[in-house]
C-alpha cells in the first residue's frame, strides 16, 4: 500500500479471479467459462468493427440493446448493458444501498458480493445457507435491505425454484431484489418475464458463460425502467462508455447465432450429468448442479489436497478457502474430452492412495 491510499481502503481485501496461468497448457476448469469458442462470426464482426476504433461507441449501446431485447421479448427501456455482469452487479450496490439499507446475501456466494459492499461502503450481512447448502427461502422473507442471491448459486450450483423468488419479492415490495442468473442458461429457471410484474426486480445476466464470451466482457441488467434508469445514472458517472466497438458488434454477431450457443449448452448439460455419474461412481458427494460447474468433494481426501494434485497433473480446478467448502472443488464443466481427462486423472489419484484397485 502506498502512503497516498485513502485509509478508508486499507483494509479492502480484493476479489481474487481464478488462475490465469502461463506456465503450462491445463486443462482449465476452474473459472467457469464456456468450453466452446464463440461462433465464427463474432470474430469476423469484432474485425470488421476494429477499422472504426478511432470513434468513441455508443454510449447507449442502442444497436445491440435493441437486438437483445427483441431476443428477450422486453423493451430495449428495460435493460442495460455492462462491462461483464461484474459491472451492473456494483452498480446495484451503488445504486440500492446504503448506511440504512444493507445488502444482504448467503454466507456461501459469489465471492465479489462482500468486496462490492466493502469497496463502495455499505453495510452487508451474510445469511447461513443451510447445513445442505441450499437457500432457506423464509430467511429473505420480509427482509431489511437490498438482496443478491445467485441463481443457480456459485460455487455450489443449487437453484432456487421460481415460486421462491416470487415468495421473495412479494414480501420485499420496498426492497429492491437482485437475481445473479449468471449460469441460468444451464438449467434453472429464469425470473426475467417476471420484472413487468415485480417493480423491485433486477435480473442480472452475462454473455460469459451460456454464450462463450467471458473475453468480450458483456453483461446486462434488466428491470422495469425507473431501476434501469436508476442503474443509467450510475454509469453515466463512472464510465459512459462502457463497453467498447469490439465488444457491441460482438454481442450482435453472438445473438444473431444463439442456436449455435443453445445447442452448446445443451451439449455441456448433458457433458455435466455424465461427469456427475463418472464422479459419484468414484466415491465423490456431487451437490445437484443447474450450472456449467460442479460442486464435489471426496470423504476420504481435503479439497485442498484434490486440487493440488490434479494440478500436479495438468487439470486446474478451484478451490475455496472457506470454513464451510474446503472439503469441496468447484469443477468446470467442459468438453467431453476434458472431463474424461479429469476423471481419468481423480481415478489415478484414488489409485495412488490405495483407494481402488489399480
Ligand atoms: N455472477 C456470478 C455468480 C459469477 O460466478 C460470475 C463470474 N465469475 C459473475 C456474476 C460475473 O461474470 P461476468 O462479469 O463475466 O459477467
Amino acid at each position: 500500500m502506498s502512503r497516498f491510499f485513502s485509509e478508508k481502503f486499507a483494509e479492502l481485501e480484493a476479489y481474487v479471479p481464478g488462475e490465469q496461468p502461463k506456465d503450462q497448457q491445463y486443462v482449465k476448469l476452474n473459472t467457469n467459462e464456456n468450453a466452446f469458442p464463440p461462433h465464427q462470426a463474432v470474430a469476423k464482426a469484432a474485425a470488421a468493427e476494429s477499422e472504426k476504433l478511432h470513434l468513441y461507441p455508443d454510449p447507449e449501446c442502442l444497436d445491440l440493446r435493441v437486438c437483445l431485447a427483441e431476443k428477450l421479448g422486453l423493451e430495449p427501456e428495460e435493460l442495460v448493458l455492462t462491462n461483464g455482469s461484474d459491472e451492473v452487479l456494483n452498480f446495484a450496490f451503488m445504486a440500492f444501498c446504503d448506511e440504512h439499507i444493507p445488502a444482504l446475501f448467503p454466507d456461501i456466494t459469489y465471492g465479489f458480493y462482500p468486496v462490492f459492499a466493502r469497496v463502495d461502503q455499505v453495510p452487508f450481512r451474510q445469511i447461513p445457507l443451510q447445513e445442505d447448502l441450499t437457500v432457506r427461502v423464509q430467511d429473505y422473507l420480509h427482509a431489511a435491505g437490498t438482496i443478491f442471491l445467485a441463481n443457480p448459486n456459485a460455487p455450489t450450483g443449487i437453484a432456487l425454484s421460481l415460486d421462491d423468488i416470487v415468495r421473495i419479492l412479494e414480501t420485499n415490495p420496498y426492497n429492491v431484489v437482485v437475481v445473479d442468473e449468471a449460469y441460468v442458461d444451464f438449467g434453472a429457471e429464469s425470473c426475467l418475464p417476471l420484472i413487468r410484474e415485480y417493480d423491485n426486480l433486477l435480473v442480472v445476466q452475462t454473455f460469459s458463460k451460456s454464450r462463450s464470451l467471458a473475453g468480450g466482457r458483456l453483461g446486462f441488467g434488466a428491470a422495469n425502467p425507473e431501476i434501469i434508469r436508476d442503474l443509467n445514472t450510475i454509469r453515466y458517472s463512472t464510465n459512459p462508455y462502457n463497453l467498447d466497438r469490439l465488444t457491441l458488434a460482438a454481442g450482435i454477431a453472438c445473438l444473431t447465432h444463439d442456436d449455435y450457443n443453445r445447442r452448446n449448452c445443451r451439449i455441456i448439460i448433458r457433458t455435466r450429468e455424465t461427469a456427475r455419474k463418472a464422479l459419484t461412481g468414484l466415491g465423490f458427494e456431487v451437490l445437484p448442479s443447474s450450472a456449467n460447474f460442479l460442486f464435489a468433494r471426496h470423504p476420504a481426501i481435503p479439497g485442498e489436497e484434490v486440487y493440488r494434485r490434479l494440478k500436479e497433473k495438468g487439470v486446474l480446478v478451484r478451490h475455496f478457502a472457506g470454513e464451510r467448502i474446503r472439503d469441496y472443488n468447484r469443477i468446470s464443466v467442459g468438453t467431453e474430452e476434458q472431463m474424461e481427462i479429469l476423471v481419468n486423472k481423480l481415478e489415478e489419484i484414488l489409485k495412488e492412495d490405495g483407494r481402488m484397485n489399480a
